[in-house]
């Protein structure tokens, strides 16, 4: 068994998911990806085991168990049905604006009903002309006496038309560039709110992601998060400690995958022998094992060091690392399980087809891989290292 970084309490809760994971949300998984309809039942499920609230203070009435425990709980999950893996890692993507920036008042009011999943959430960054470009939005707020009015739409927002309220970014400055966003709380029955076109998409099918608009949409001006033109810092903040969420995912399907190749390859058999005991095979089996454990240690340790309070820059590299790697692997893994099962691969009745149409979206949303690249690099060359050039002539 790999080592892991897990105390006692935490190795119990992986416990329980892992069996639920199995008994409860796989028989459940072709037939998600079949309908492509939302798993409320899914949602259910990890109502009823409390699930939505691990990623919560228990003064907010989730578990308290941390960061790193959300993530193995997203993996556990994911390996079985990547679209209920992302049940739980969107509860975390659509709550954090309010548990980072929230006011008491904000986070009583809101978030003992995400930590009860009474509620899923939704974080509404992108638009149809800005996605990787977010501050290029066009949505805007005014205010007016004690209500923001919005005016615009997002494109591509995870639990649309099934979540309870939406953090929203738009800009209250429209000539302030960056500066001139803030984030809003707008409560789903909010008037002037409405959901649009839900898309068909290549996978994670049972997961809504659609179009929102706001036509003069009112909330309160309490719903407010941060200070007005604080927007674009927190959409960020939030990125920071979400995105291991999405690398948990992209894990949770490289290691179902590489579990599911493995006991294939042990009794599919051809030239007299199990697929397994060809070195080729053997070899594709040894390296996606390898990279799955690879990916495990750097988003455990990018758990580890967000329960540790990391902030700033250390953590906008390496959990931008933890989601690059691990949704890269994702990738890799799928794509070799397929191969390894030949033409079984490539049909529906078998799991690793829907993981690797799965897999794709780890490396696009919550910032492109490309991006991920980016935002690496830039920190990188904040950093000073010429130390290591003493002495180099
Ligand atoms: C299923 C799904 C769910 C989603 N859920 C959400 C959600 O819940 N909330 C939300 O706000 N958004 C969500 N998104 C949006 C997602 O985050 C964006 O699609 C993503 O960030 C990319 O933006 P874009 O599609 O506009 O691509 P673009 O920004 O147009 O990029 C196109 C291509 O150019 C590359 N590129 C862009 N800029 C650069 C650069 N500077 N250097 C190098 N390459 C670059 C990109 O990597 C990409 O390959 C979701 C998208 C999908 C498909």
């Amino acid at each position: 068994m790999p080592s892991d970084p897990l105390t006692e309490e935490q190795r119990e809760i992986r416990e329980l998911v892992r069996t639920l994971a199995r008994e409860r949300v796989a028989p459940r998984a072709a037939e998600i990806d079949k309908s492509a309809e939302f798993p409320w039942d899914m949602v259910e499920l990890l109502r009823e085991h409390e699930l939505f609230g691990l990623p919560f203070d228990e003064a907010h009435g989730g578990t308290g168990t941390g960061a790193l425990m959300v993530l193995v709980a997203i993996e556990e999950l994911s390996k079985v049905c990547a679209t209920t893996g992302l049940l739980l890692a969107v509860q975390e993507l659509g709550s954090l604006g309010i548990k980072l920036t929230g006011t008491d008042e904000q986070k009583t009011r809101w978030l003992p009903r995400l930590a009860s999943g009474e509620w899923l959430p939704a974080y509404a960054l992108t638009e149809a002309g800005s996605g990787s470009d977010s501050a290029a939005m066009r949505t805007e707020a005014r205010l007016e006496g004690d209500e923001y009015v919005i005016n615009g739409s997002k494109r591509f927002i995870t639990n649309a038309g099934v979540a309870g309220l939406y953090v929203v970014f738009a800009k209250t400055d429209p000539d302030a560039g960056h500066s001139g966003i803030s984030a809003f709380v707008v409560e789903a029955d909010a008037p002037g709110f409405e959901v649009g076109r839900i898309e068909p998409k290549m996978g994670i099918k049972g997961s809504t992601t659609g179009e929102i608009f706001f036509d003069d949409c009112r909330i309160p001006a309490g719903n407010l998060l941060g200070e007005e033109g604080e927007g674009f810092r927190i959409a960020m903040r939030i990125l920071d400690r979400s995105r291991p969420g999405i690398g948990a995912q992209g894990l949770g399907l490289a290691q179902g995958a590489t579990d599911f190749a493995l006991e294939y390859a042990k009794s599919r058999e051809t030239m007299g022998k199990p697929i397994a005991q060809h070195q080729l095979i053997a070899a594709t089996l040894a390296d996606m094992e390898t990279k799955c454990e690879a990916a495990r240690g750097l988003l455990y340790k990018c758990g580890q060091l967000i329960d540790e309070g990391a902030d700033g820059a250390e953590l906008t590299k390496i959990s931008a690392m933890a989601k690059l790697f691990c949704t890269d692997v994702a990738m890799e893994v799928t794509t070799d399980a397929v191969q390894i099962l030949g033409g079984y691969g490539y049909i529906q009745e078998y799991p690793v087809e829907r993981m690797m149409r799965d897999a794709k979206i780890t490396q696009i949303y919550e910032g492109t891989n490309q991006i991920q690249r980016l935002v690496i690099a830039r920190e990188m060359l904040k950093e000073n290292r010429a130390f290591l050039l003493a002495g180099v002539s």
